[in-house]
């Protein structure tokens, strides 16, 4: 299965994308972590994205692609991926394209996840995620996953909320017409149990491939 995951901030893609990942036995590709990885580890590339991630704008296009591309010259990818966070505008959809018709490891499907701004801003500044996997959670102190500190990322405190939703109407929401145009396109509704909605997910991707 390969899959890429679109939804506005809060979506919970991320939290969708760790019981996908699971079920289909296929490695769970975020950006973002990659960027928050990089950060925590001091690397050059974590400084270069955090100017951007902090404010809420998208990390430019020429380092987040070499990044994937990097990415998936790994060979976890042979038997599938689940992509979460990429492609984040139409040019990242383009490449994504052209390296996957390269090698030859065309998209089964792109689930978007919808969901209103009310709850997306509700969310987003309840969720506290984990510095050791960066797993978010609401209302706990330790991670659910691996009982590491929780954090507020910088880009969830209320300011860079509106910032990030208008950079997800102008920039990310256009790929949703480009998937659909290209017949790949699955909706699932963000509202409800986790439980429930992978089960949504599941169900309308079993139509799909396997
Ligand atoms: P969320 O899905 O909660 O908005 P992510 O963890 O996916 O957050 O991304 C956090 C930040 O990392 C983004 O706001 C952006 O700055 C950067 N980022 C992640 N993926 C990309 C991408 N594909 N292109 C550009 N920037 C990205
Ligand atoms: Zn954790």
């Amino acid at each position: 299965m390969r899959l890429v995951l679109v939804g506005p901030p809060g979506a919970g893609k991320g939290t969708q994308a760790q019981f996908l990942a699971a079920h289909y036995l296929i490695p769970h590709i975020s950006t973002g972590d990659i960027f928050r990885a990089n950060l925590k580890a001091g690397t050059p590339l974590g400084l270069q994205a955090k100017v951007f991630m902090d404010k809420g704008e998208l990390v430019p296009d020429s380092v987040t692609n070499e990044m994937l591309k990097d990415r998936l010259t790994h060979g976890d990818v042979s038997n599938g991926f689940l992509l979460d966070g990429f492609p984040r505008n139409v040019a990242q959809a383009e490449v994504l394209r052209a390296i996957l018709a390269e090698k030859k490891m065309p998209l089964d499907a792109v689930l978007e996840f919808s969901l209103a701004n009310e709850e997306i801003v509700a969310r987003l500044s309840s969720r506290r995620t984990c510095k050791d996997c960066f797993q978010p959670s609401v209302g706990v102190e330790k991670c659910p996953s691996c009982g590491g500190d929780v954090y507020q990322r910088e880009d969830d405190k209320a300011e860079v909320i509106a910032r990030r939703l208008e950079v997800y109407q102008e920039q990310t929401a256009p790929i949703v017409s480009f998937y659909r145009n290209e017949g790949l396109l699955i909706t699932v509704g963000a509202l409800g149990s986790v439980e429930d909605i992978t089960a949504h997910a599941i169900s309308a991707l079993s139509r799909v491939s396997e």
